[in-house]
């Protein structure tokens, strides 16, 4: 056990959040910041080795080693939670990016209604058909709080797209259902593809909004107000699971590295895994980590943050044994309630076969059509079934050799093996595609939570993070309801470009049960949610520890419910808040900020 030279900042976890707090806090202070990240160095130039899909989409080279470190997960409280032995639901990364080097691109806002959904629900349903054990709450910021943030985060990132709503004014080029900008996105929107042409077009045909999804893979050479130069997107395709060869993807490897690499107040430790945050008396002291030969370290500290991502940041509070751990029994304590993920997925579904090749290898992670017409409360007017929905469409991400080509349709030939099939797939390689599902909001429910599972642990012998978490009839329908919209979009772009529809029957993974073993999204969030209230929160609206107040969580683990859109740009956008609340605020005044 050794105990190193105090620093000003001790920062767990090097990926998104955690790198960008970092450059905000040493960029502007001359505070001495480390940020101690469990996995390897990463760089641009491991990327350059190549873009092997045996290597990163079917062994998971870039995500945490479950051996090291998994969830327990169990659907109620009466059943015996088991260990995630496989990659399932969700996909951590690990090393320095974390799972911002193989994200997909996508750099949305949330809906405005998003960060006050309580009051939202109250206003509209009137306590009418609201699902039982309902759980959200408002984020005690708005939309015009988070709006500025966004700007920020765009152009640290350099988002493409074209405005819906700019300052009011629509644009159908745009996502007119999004929320008022102020400023117009920093670079314009992607190219398209040939199929994205015929999804336009079959979705205008309905009379519905598509429009081109805001991206972080760069549509032009970017230098961003940091000063930092990227290259412009070449529509390889190897972008989700993906390192970015030529950094045109953001990642924290090319958006933040080479500012912090120039910055003599900022180290990097790699190999350090955060255990504990150490504590007396209300005030965080440092953390405790195991070092890279397995060491145990203590690193003092006058200001702690934690940024690993949503399940690590509630399990290193829970071992550190700060905040009220939440009893569903008694409904009391906050910490590891209001999990959500997001919801919306199905499986099957039709497949499109066009006449000719569509040159689907070429895409870009973040390069979609999308369509927002049911987000928001529109799907609920519709159908009068659920409450809240989300987006879906057609993303060209550029089909890889072995998982990205949709040949032969199952079900085009008698047998899914054999000579014919194989005909079947050289005659249909390159000239199908399918729409993929809804990225829908995930409502924050009594029952769904995270705490210490009283049996499995971790390398250290530390306690897994054990997940209660089921759907309910609420979900069900959102993927139904994806069903019918998405049979009517395929319907209608096969009509309009003369292509050849193939029904397939849809299913909803894990029959409409939370299935741990099929991929859903890797958008966990809640568990350290934020609010106005310290009895009914765990952070304050600046990402503050209520009850330690030189002790930041940051990311998504602040957000009390999922949005209906990915969530990284949202997470960065707190990030500067709670950052700007550390440098303008607590810096000057140490205490709780108001
Ligand atoms: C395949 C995939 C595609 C995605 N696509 C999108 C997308 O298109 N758009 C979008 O908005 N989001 C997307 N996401 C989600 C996005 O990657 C995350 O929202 C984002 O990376 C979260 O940032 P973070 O800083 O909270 O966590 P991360 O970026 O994951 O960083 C957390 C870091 O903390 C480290 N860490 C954890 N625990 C400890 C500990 N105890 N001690 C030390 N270090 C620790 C981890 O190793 C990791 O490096 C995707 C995710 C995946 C996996």
């Amino acid at each position: 056990m050794k105990t190193l030279k105090p620093v000003d900042v001790v920062i767990a976890g090097g990926g998104w959040t955690g790198l960008l707090m970092a450059q905000e806090l040493a960029t502007r202070t001359s505070l001495r910041v480390v940020v101690l990240e469990r996995g390897p160095s990463r760089s641009i130039l491991d990327y350059m080795a190549g873009m092997d899909e045996v290597d990163h989409v079917l062994r998971y080279k870039m995500m945490q080693n479950i051996a090291d470190e998994t969830i327990t997960h169990r659907h109620t409280t009466k059943n015996r939670a088991v260990p995630v032995r496989q990659y399932g639901s969700f996909l951590p990364g690990t090393g320095t990016g974390g799972s911002g080097e193989h994200w997909t691109g996508y750099a949305y806002r949330y809906m405005p209604e998003t960060f006050r959904l309580a009051s939202h629900i109250r206003e509209r349903y009137d306590g009418a058909r609201l699902p039982e054990n309902l759980d959200v709450r408002d984020w005690g910021v708005e939309w015009e709080d988070m709006e500025p943030d966004y700007v920020r985060a765009e152009k640290l990132i350099g988002v493409g797209g074209v405005a819906g709503n700019l300052r009011g004014e629509l644009n159908r080029e745009g996502n007119v259902f999004e929320g008022e900008r102020s400023e117009e996105f920093p670079l314009p929107p992607p190219k398209t593809t040939r199929a994205m042409d015929a999804v336009i077009a079959g979705a205008r045909e309905l009379g519905w909004n598509p429009y081109l999804a805001p991206t972080a893979t760069l549509t032009q050479s970017y230098t961003n107000p940091n000063g930092v130069t990227r290259l412009a997107c070449e529509y390889c395709g190897y972008c989700s699971k993906y390192g970015c060869m030529i950094g045109a993807k953001a990642q924290p490897t090319s958006v933040l590295m080479p500012v912090l690499d120039q910055q003599e107040n900022f180290e990097l430790r790699h190999h350090a895994w955060v255990r504990r945050v150490l504590h007396e008396e209300g005030q965080a002291t440092g953390v405790l980590y195991m070092d890279e030969n397995g060491e145990e370290t203590t690193q003092p500290a006058s200001i702690v943050v934690l940024a690993g991502f949503t399940v690590p940041n509630m399990r290193m509070l829970m071992l550190s044994e700060i905040g009220a751990a939440y009893d569903p029994e008694t409904g009391r304590g906050t910490l590891g309630r209001r999990f959500t993920q997001q919801t919306g997925k199905h499986t099957g579904g039709p497949r499109i076969v066009f006449d000719e090749p569509l040159n689907l290898f070429m895409g870009a992670g973040g390069l979609a059509v999308k369509i927002s017409d049911f987000d928001r409360d529109r799907a609920s007017e519709e159908t009068g079934t659920f409450l809240r929905s989300g987006n879906f469409g057609y993303s060209a991400g550029g089909a890889t050799p072995i998982r990205g080509f949709h040949a032969a349709p199952s079900g085009t030939t008698e047998r899914d093996w054999g000579s014919e099939w194989k005909k079947a797939n050289l005659e249909h390689y390159d000239r199908v595609i399918s729409i993929g599902g809804m990225d829908a909001e995930h409502l924050s429910y009594l029952h769904n939570y995270g705490d210490l599972d009283p049996t499995y642990t971790d390398r250290w012998g530390d306690p897994l993070l054990r997940l209660t978490l089921d759907f309910t009839e609420h979900e069900v329908r959102q993927s139904q309801f994806t069903a019918k919209v998405i049979g009517k979009l395929a319907k209608s772009i096969a009509d309009n470009a003369k292509a050849k529809l193939v029904e397939r029957p849809f299913g909803i993974p894990g029959n409409g049960r939370y299935a741990a073993s099929h991929y859903q999204t890797t958008h966990l969030q809640g568990g350290a949610a934020m609010g106005v209230d310290a009895g009914d929160s765990v952070v304050n609206t600046h990402l503050q520890h209520w009850d330690v107040p030189n002790l930041w969580v940051v990311g998504a683990s602040a957000f009390p419910q999922a949005g209906s859109t990915n969530p990284t740009l949202s997470a960065l956008a707190v990030t500067y808040r709670a950052a700007d609340a550390i440098v303008d605020r607590y810096l000057k005044r140490p205490g709780l900020v108001g």
